[in-house]
């Protein structure tokens, strides 16, 4: 079995993946959590960049034939707006969504949670993502996460304040082996700089020290616990809910660089001050996304969702990004650049990434009919495409190198149809075509979907019945060898912006990009 390598974040080196365990069957188990999205609106591209890179390791680990128990939660509770630089500050963003003018239309925190945890499903489906053995949100889980509070407590790695109940950092030395950040720094003068409003709670014992249970009677969402009415901190849910579900050990965990520290770092100090057992082997963190070099916001209009490049701008698409966009080729952009670079979206590379699926869906056309036809002849692409899948695999098992394996991948592609442009592949190649798109397909997800592209309207597409019926007067001018009347209808069709196409088996088209 070949090895999986991938950069661990704790060592800061590219070493192999190694699943703790085996089924009945000797087979290798994964087990895999990665952070989900705080639903408090729709995330964003750069979210799915990261969810994107998870996806990547399930499909590559299954298809070296490993199986892969992937936990990947909904955040719907206690993640605060200035969680990233301070603890336990600022205002709950599930709340801050409600009473936001976004938020009008929601009848309550819950009503909001629900919409935006089903959006996010939606677009996990529309880009080919595969759905997690299990999705556990926070709000399901707080007995659990009292239940670990208690513990600690109760261990000496916490104690209770008026205010609520805190994880004692110094009482966990290893704080700080994954992030490097040991010291008070970087959360007190976050704090400091982030927010005025920031209350410190005079009563912690160290800077460091993080909210395990905020104390909130008057909270949106609380529950009832030993400590009082309330909710419990960020950090928390995530290392209860790994543990539960995947056991004291993880093989893996990953997220966005953003939750390196102190999200990580915190759940890492919870696990571990809880068992005694290391928590995860191996941490893997994607780095960050710039739309057209700048830093994604919405007051600059570069905030981007899937659903504003994939929806008919009737719904809501960004018609200046292109909306309508093939969902697999946003897919396939968005992971494009090796996830430990920054990547930059832009509208050029969405565009390349358009032209590589037309293609691929060129391909999988001239596989179908060429299936359909049966002809007899040679299979010419079956090594050509044996090595292009080989090359493409072991790219992605050398720390997801991506570049190199979706080169590999339009290799196998670009030979599929220049094949075909030769002369019409015969029953044999198009079998050996067949599988390869399938086993490409399998661990970088951009050939085939279930996923039917919304069209502008619920009625037959205008341009499309349109063009069809002037190729249909081009094929009866050819037969009548009017030449300049078929050239005619040519201009008239590309006028439409649309590119035909002669080939082997008759005309085709497809709408330009340009
Ligand atoms: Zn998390």
């Amino acid at each position: 079995m070949p090895d999986f390598r991938l950069y661990n974040s704790l060592t800061r080196q590219v070493e192999p993946l190694v699943p703790s365990e085996t089924d009945a069957s000797g087979t290798p188990v994964l087990r895999f959590y990665s952070c989900g999205p705080t639903v408090y609106s729709y995330a964003h591209i750069g979210n799915f960049r990261t969810f994107l890179t998870a996806d990547l390791v399930v499909r590559v680990a299954e298809a070296i034939g490993w199986k892969v128990r992937y936990v990947s939660n909904v955040t719907d509770v206690g993640h605060l707006t200035e969680d990233d630089v301070a603890d336990a500050a600022g205002e709950d963003r599930m709340a801050k969504a409600l009473a936001s003018k976004e938020g009008e239309r929601f009848a309550n925190v819950w009503d909001l949670a629900r919409h935006y945890t089903e959006a996010l499903v939606a677009d996990w489906r529309a880009l080919n993502l595969r759905e997690p053995d299990v999705r556990p949100r926070a709000t399901e889980h707080v007995r659990e996460q009292i239940r670990a509070v208690e513990a600690l407590v109760a261990n000496g790695h916490a104690y209770e304040t008026a205010d609520g109940v805190y994880f004692h950092v110094p009482s966990f030395p290893d704080y700080g082996k994954l992030s490097g950040n040991t010291e008070a720094d970087r959360l007190d003068v976050g704090a400091a700089a982030a927010s005025r409003a920031v209350v410190v709670d005079e009563e912690k014992r160290d800077p460091r020290d993080f909210a395990l249970w905020k104390k909130d009677p008057g909270h949106l969402m609380q529950w009832h616990s030993p400590y009082g009415w309330g909710f419990p901190g960020w950090h928390l849910e995530c290392s209860v809910m790994a543990q539960q579900y995947l056991g004291e050990t993880i093989d893996l965990h990953g997220g966005g660089e953003d939750l390196r520290f102190p999200h990580h770092e915190c759940e890492i100090a919870q696990a571990e001050a809880l068992t005694g057992e290391p928590f995860a082997r191996h941490w893997m963190h994607t780095r960050f996304l710039l739309v057209e070099d700048e830093k994604m916001s919405k007051r600059l209009g570069n905030f981007l969702t899937v659903r504003d490049l994939t929806a008919p701008p009737e719904r809501g698409g960004r018609a200046d990004w292109g909306a309508p966009v093939d969902p697999l080729a946003l897919r396939l952009v968005l992971v494009s650049g090796n996830y430990r670079q920054p990547f930059n979206f832009t509208l050029k590379a969405l565009k390349d990434a358009q032209k590589h699926r037309q293609r691929i869906a060129e391909a999988e056309s001239v596989v179908r009919e060429a299936l359909e036809a049966g002809r007899d002849g040679p299979d010419r692409l079956g090594a050509t495409l044996g090595a292009a899948y080989d090359d493409a695999l072991a790219a992605m098992l050398d720390d997801l190198n991506t570049p190199v394996a979706f080169a590999a991948a339009y290799r196998g592609v670009g030979a599929i149809l220049g094949q075909h442009h030769q002369q019409p592949l015969s029953a044999d190649a198009a079998r050996a075509a067949d599988a390869f798109l399938d086993r490409v397909d399998a661990p970088l997800g951009i050939v085939r979907s279930d996923y039917e592209v919304p069209t502008s309207t619920a009625e037959a597409d205008p341009l499309a019945e349109q063009v069809e019926s002037l190729i249909a007067a081009r094929v009866e001018a050819r037969k009548a060898k009017d030449w300049a009347r078929a050239d005619a209808i040519r201009d008239e069709i590309e006028a439409l912006g649309v590119e035909v196409m002669d080939g082997p088996v008759g005309t085709t088209w497809r709408r330009k990009i340009d």
